[in-house]
């Protein structure tokens, strides 16, 4: 949880997560739906699925008990080198070296490293570093703990503190006064505007959701119909009527839904990675045609708890589809889909 995400954003999140899974076998025996539906709102929902995943494998593989090898760790879906290292070595003591933000900062002026620490040649240069810091016998947690204590309080990011260093008289950089050049800094991909659009349809207080399916983002999140219109230009379209044709098009032509867009709702701002979203909410009513379409869909094997009841049993067994209700907190939803529920909330009367 804590990868890219602050301690403070995790917290509760955290106890939530534990309450409902205390255990590994608890984990494993979950649908993932409601794996996702606990750890909607932190993002990079990939890290919810290998940890379901791995619960899955620690219990088929190793009668449910954690490993405590190296290998058997790192052959866990979703766990990496470093994470392997830092279990290993924090929980068993094994002799693993470890590689994060800190050390790799900390290594790479240690060994002068004028390129790149993220090419593979870098790395490789940097965990035969971490290596040679491993005792040969007991104590790898304690020293893969004290650099990175090391790393984070004393060889910061900018201007660290080498004369308190206990590392400075084998620093390479220190050496050659180049700690403010070192780590190279990798170049930044630019960021990308895209524009998405997505349709508020509501049929009896239930509004139509679609989870997201296949490779793309939010897989496996359930988010109000929604679609990428970049190339339609709709920010700088002037003409309401216009962009409401183009969208109306669009829908149909991407997910097969015939609407009509009504009025337009709200504006909604967030960043994907390195894309930064404009997502346009439209209130929009579907066409006879469109239900009959997506009730010849196959029957939804998702189970979404009891908490809505859809007024029409044929639209609620929509593959991919659904009518929620305002309340239904059993939906994995993504954040965007969140904020408009919290919006619509407070606009029940629209
Ligand atoms: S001497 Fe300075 S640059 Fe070198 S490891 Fe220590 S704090 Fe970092």
């Amino acid at each position: 949880m804590l990868q890219q995400t602050q301690v403070a954003t995790v917290l509760e999140y955290y106890k939530r997560f534990l309450n409902r899974f205390p255990d590994v076998a608890s984990l494993a025996a979950a649908d993932e739906q409601s794996v996702l539906a606990l750890w909607a709102g932190l993002g990079y929902y990939r890290r919810a699925r290998q940890m379901h995943q791995a619960a899955k494998q620690v219990v088929a593989d190793h009668a449910g008990r954690f490993p405590e090898t190296l290998d058997e760790i790192k052959a866990l879906p979703g766990i990496g080198r470093y994470t392997a290292g830092a279990i290993a070595s924090f929980a068993y003591d094994c002799p693993a070296p470890i590689l994060e933000a800190n050390t790799i900062r900390l290594f790479s002026r240690l060994i002068g490293l004028r390129e790149d620490p993220t090419t593979s040649k870098s790395q490789a240069l940097l965990w035969e570093a971490a290596e040679s810091f491993l005792p040969p016998r007991s104590g790898a947690g304690t020293i893969n703990q004290a650099l990175m204590e090391l790393g984070s309080l004393i060889c910061k990011p900018a201007q660290p503190n080498c004369n308190q260093c206990p590392l400075n008289s084998g620093c390479k950089a220190y050496a050659d006064g180049l700690q403010a050049a070192i780590p190279i800094a990798k170049q930044k991909a630019k960021p990308q505007q895209r524009d998405h659009a997505a349709l508020i349809v509501r049929q009896h207080q239930l509004y139509l959701v679609r989870q997201n399916d296949g490779l793309g983002w939010w897989q496996g999140l359930w988010d109000f119909p929604r679609i990428d219109v970049t190339e339609l230009s709709i920010t700088t379209s002037k003409r309401q009527a216009t962009i409401s044709q183009a969208v109306e098009q669009a829908f149909e032509e991407t997910l097969g839904l015939s609407c009509r867009i009504d009025s337009h709702a709200m504006t909604i701002k967030h960043s994907v990675t390195r894309y930064r979203i404009t997502l346009e909410c439209y209130f929009a009513t579907l066409s006879s045609d469109a239900f009959a379409l997506a009730a010849a869909g196959k029957r939804n094997k998702h189970k979404v708890g009891r908490a809505s009841r859809p007024a029409d049993k044929t639209r609620r067994e929509l593959e991919n589809w659904y009518w929620m209700a305002l309340g239904d907190d059993q939906l994995p939803l993504t954040a965007s889909a969140k904020k408009l529920v919290h919006w619509l909330n407070g606009n029940q009367e629209q």
